[in-house]
């Protein structure tokens, strides 16, 4: 069932928010529009604080949220939300003219404000920036957020350093969302990553598809479905970590298939050598199949078929499986002999194939699904996005869970 405590945890700050601002006791008498320019900047500190949060790959919040692309939809959603605010809470500073702003606080906060524009209009709005571009101009967003709170401390009509439940609330959120920022930026890669390995097997399953297998130091628990982050220490590869959803493998040794779909993977794909270490930080994702229903739906579109592969290999599922594999060209669909073999093996598991370089695109309708069904999805967003929506629309309280290949 899905889980609604992500958003609970989103209103619960916002509500908190906006009371302690709004019944804030005041340094000195100020007109209605400005105690709301003010409670608007206490929501927009509060976006902050939540999204460097959110972004601390917390596995308890992965759960609030079902998984963690969907609590990136809502870290992107909060930063928009906050950019949001910002302006309003400029603008209405404009329209009262509050010159008795002290001089520094209020450049503060216009430099704060221009930062954050800039910073905001590159992530969110330039598509060709690469994705380590992309990160690490996210990661400047802690230098808006720190100016942003110095804004506040020295220009509120609210004395927010004297002890009052808002002054607890403030400072308690800045701590949580500063050491949050800090966290992700200087220490997230080297403590996280305690999972280390050797590459051990390399197969080319196409022209853009690899295997690769990972024999790990210490074993690892995961459920297979779920998906890690591995760093490659290969000279000559970029060294942020990638995530992949693990495609087989137990404990000590693993599989991922990787696609080429930009500078990392292809170099997986060309370079890779047997021997390279590896350190892997997970496992993530809510694909747990031994938790659905008897009667299972699963739809993967290209490389989304990973998580199922490490579902099938090896194993005999008990579930009616009826899966839909839908992919560009043979080349791409580098799975569907192992799925055809295993399925003259497996009478509960049936398995359709569609090839969209010379097959229409996949289609639900007309199929029946029964209700006590439950669905799997994996694959492009775009492809994803499209079936979830056809399937809450035409099965009234169906069980859903998808994961999109996308972090953005
Ligand atoms: C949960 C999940 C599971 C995935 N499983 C697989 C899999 O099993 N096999 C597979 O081939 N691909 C998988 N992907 C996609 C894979 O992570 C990207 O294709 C890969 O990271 C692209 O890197 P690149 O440098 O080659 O391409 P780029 O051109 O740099 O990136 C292409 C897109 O990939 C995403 N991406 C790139 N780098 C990162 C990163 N460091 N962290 C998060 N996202 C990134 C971004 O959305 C970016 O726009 C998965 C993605 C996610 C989110």
């Amino acid at each position: 069932m899905k889980n609604i405590k992500g958003i609970l945890f989103i209103a619960a700050i916002a509500i908190i928010t906006f009371v302690l601002w709004l019944l804030a006791v005041l340094s000195e008498p100020i007109v209605p529009l400005d105690r709301v320019r003010h409670i608007v900047a206490g929501l927009a500190l509060s976006g902050f604080f939540l999204n460097f949060l959110l972004a601390t790959r917390n596995k308890m919040l992965e759960k609030w949220f079902n998984g963690l692309d969907k609590l990136y939809i809502y870290h992107k959603y909060i930063a928009i939300v906050t950019i949001g605010l910002i302006f309003v809470h400029s603008a209405i500073g404009e329209l009262l003219k509050t010159s008795d702003q002290a001089p520094l606080p209020g450049a503060l906060g216009s430099l704060s404000l221009g930062a954050l524009v800039v910073l905001m209009g590159i992530t969110l709005f330039d598509k060709r920036l690469t994705y380590e571009k992309w990160r690490f101009t996210h990661k400047l967003m802690i230098v808006p957020y720190t100016i942003s709170l110095f804004h506040a401390y020295f220009s509120s009509h609210i004395p927010l350093l004297r002890f009052s439940a808002l002054g607890v609330w403030v400072g308690l959120t800045a701590l949580i969302g500063l050491s949050s920022a800090i966290y992700i930026i200087f220490f997230y890669q080297r403590v996280r990553f305690q999972h280390k390995g050797t590459v051990t097997n390399i197969v080319k399953l196409g022209p853009k598809i690899i295997e690769w297998e990972i024999s790990l130091n210490s074993p690892i628990q995961f459920s297979k479905g779920q998906f890690i982050f591995i760093k490659v220490y290969q000279d000559g590869f970029e060294e942020a970590p990638h995530p992949f959803s693990i495609s087989g493998g137990n404990d000590k040794k693993i599989t991922l298939t990787t696609r080429v779909s930009g500078d990392f993977t292809a170099q997986l794909y060309d370079d890779l050598n047997p021997g390279t270490k590896v350190a892997i930080e997970g496992p993530y994702g809510l694909m747990d199949f031994s938790k659905g229903k008897k009667k299972q739906l699963w739809v993967a579109g290209g490389i989304g078929i990973t998580p199922f592969m490490a579902y099938l290999r090896d194993s005999h599922p008990d579930q009616e499986i009826e899966l839909y594999y839908s992919y560009q060209g043979i080349d791409s669909g580098v799975y569907r002999q192992y799925i055809e073999e295993y399925q003259k093996k497996n009478p509960s598991f049936t398995s359709h194939f569609i090839d969209t370089a010379t097959m229409p695109f996949l289609s639900f309708e007309g199929v029946s699904i029964q209700e006590d069904t439950s669905i799997f999805m994996c694959g492009p967003e775009k492809m994803i996005k499209g079936y979830v929506n056809y399937f809450r629309q035409n099965l009234k309280g169906a069980d859903i869970t998808f994961e999109a290949f996308k972090l953005r």
